[in-house]
């Protein structure tokens, strides 16, 4: 399962598939991490140090994290895409076809200016999380996607 979970400033990724659940989270930032509480992360009740830190010790990769840089990415289900904006400028997107039965990211394209902010991880991140709440299998042929659904 992945999911994202962001406040102001940080977004943390999260893949349940490589968590071996050596609870670094829980004793590193319990307010944030709580596996008896649903959403089990909360960003709002540690200060971004905390949370920085205990994310970075996590020693599976399941928890990874950047910094938001003020970018915001919304998914855009009407439009078959997640979008990432500065203000009101477009800088980058993810689109997918939807087969019916499953959804297939074919493109993933983030502003030059923008590189190195992890704004694309984000993006297909944004769609890979809605194919997985919608209960729809997804594949990729962009190569960027198909590197980030293999990590
Ligand atoms: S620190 Fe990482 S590996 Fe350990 S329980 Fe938390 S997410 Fe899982």
């Amino acid at each position: 399962m992945h999911r994202l979970y962001e406040n102001d400033d940080i977004v943390i990724f999260w893949d349940s598939d490589k968590c071996y659940h050596a609870k670094m989270c829980v004793t590193g930032s319990p307010m944030t991490f709580d596996i008896q509480r649903k959403p089990w992360i909360d960003m709002s009740l540690a200060p971004n140090p905390e949370i920085w830190q205990t994310v970075s010790a996590c020693p599976s990769g399941a928890l990874k994290c950047v910094y938001k840089h003020g970018i915001e990415v919304i998914f855009e289900g009407y439009n078959h895409r997640s979008v990432a904006y500065n203000g009101d400028k477009k800088i980058g997107e993810c689109d997918y076809r939807d087969n019916g039965d499953s959804w297939l990211i074919f493109h993933t394209e983030v502003d030059s200016d923008y590189g190195g902010k992890g704004i694309a991880k984000r993006l297909v991140y944004k769609v890979i999380e809605a194919a997985e709440k919608n209960k729809k299998p997804i594949d990729a042929t962009c190569s960027y996607a198909v590197k980030v659904l293999g990590e």
